[in-house]
């Protein structure tokens, strides 16, 4: 049988953040962004910010319906906090997150599953406070991002799915939520070093994403098992007009899924559209929760005389 790999969209819903303030354009995106979904055959992940949910939950409702997943996005200077949410500790990060979760229910009429911080912020304290909230997967990773001024440092985290350290945010471990990071090019790097080129369809075009995607399906599949559930990630934001046909985004995002599903033929894969949702649920069908984080042990083979 073909090896299934999922391919998901996760849009970060942000249009009346603060420094955007724009919801008729983020409207009009997340309208683009079903239709293109529909018309190409996948199934996203929208992560939104609850006053994004205020404007544009009956929309939200429709894109559920159809299959989509929608999630929790949390930008916390729109909740009166400061910016980033990897300045706080575990109690702080409950309250903050636990009341965007609140504000979701109340315009979603149940609690998400899914969670995304805001730029990819994050500290040790993180993981646990999701898990306190009963939260079961999300993008909260970027691996190899490293932005110290965002409080977002990810080091070499892992690039698949995982469950996440405990009291590490770099390593794998036994918190009951499965990460799910978005598709990078560790060696491609961007912002000065700072950022590894990802799936993020504004960053480039659809040509240098090819060769991303390439990249990320080559080396999954050359790690077999040990790589049980494969994927590829793309991300974008609602805060450009795919409801524009000739929007450059929007070519650019058709020519990753066109890209997406060309390689997976060519590697003899089975293309496989999915929420994040579904993702991380194969995982863990895969994958038990282990019980403690694993023994890190020291590597001395390098040194003199042994
Ligand atoms: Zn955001």
């Amino acid at each position: 049988m073909k090896t299934p790999l999922y391919f998901t969209l996760q849009i970060d819903c942000e249009a009346t953040q603060h420094s955007i303030r724009d919801p008729k354009l983020g409207a009009r995106a997340i309208r683009g962004l079903g239709e293109i979904c529909a018309d190409a055959g996948i199934k996203a992940t929208f992560q939104v910010i609850p006053s994004d949910l205020k404007a544009h939950h009956r929309i939200y409702q429709e894109l559920e319906a159809q299959g989509h997943e929608i999630g929790l996005h949390v930008h916390p200077a729109d909740q009166g906090y400061q910016e980033f949410l990897g300045v706080y500790g575990f109690e702080e990060q409950v309250k903050i997150v636990g009341e965007a979760m609140g504000l979701f229910a109340q315009h979603m009429g149940y609690r998400p599953r899914g969670f995304t911080p805001g730029y990819g912020s994050a500290n040790d304290h993180t993981y646990p406070a999701l898990e306190s909230l009963g939260l079961n997967h999300g993008l909260v990773s970027i691996p190899t991002r490293n932005l110290p001024q965002c409080a977002c440092v990810w080091g070499n985290s892992s690039p698949d799915l995982h469950y996440p350290h405990r009291y590490n945010r770099c390593l794998c471990g036994d918190v009951d939520f499965v990460d799910v990071p978005p598709t990078i090019d560790p060696s491609s790097r961007m912002w000065g070093g700072a950022h590894p080129q990802d799936l993020r369809v504004e960053l480039v075009d659809a040509k240098n994403h090819w060769y991303t995607i390439q990249k990320s399906v080559l080396r999954q599949l050359s790690a077999g098992e040990k790589i049980p559930v494969k994927y590829l990630k793309a991300v974008t934001h609602n805060t450009f007009d795919y409801g524009d046909k000739r929007n450059f985004r929007r070519e650019t995002l058709l020519g990753i899924i066109a890209a997406a599903k060309g390689i997976c033929k060519a590697q003899g894969c089975r293309f496989v559209p999915a929420t994040s949702e579904k993702i991380a649920g194969e995982y863990r069908k895969r994958v038990p929760l282990p019980r403690g984080g694993p023994i890190l042990r020291l590597d001395t083979r390098g040194r003199a005389g042994r």
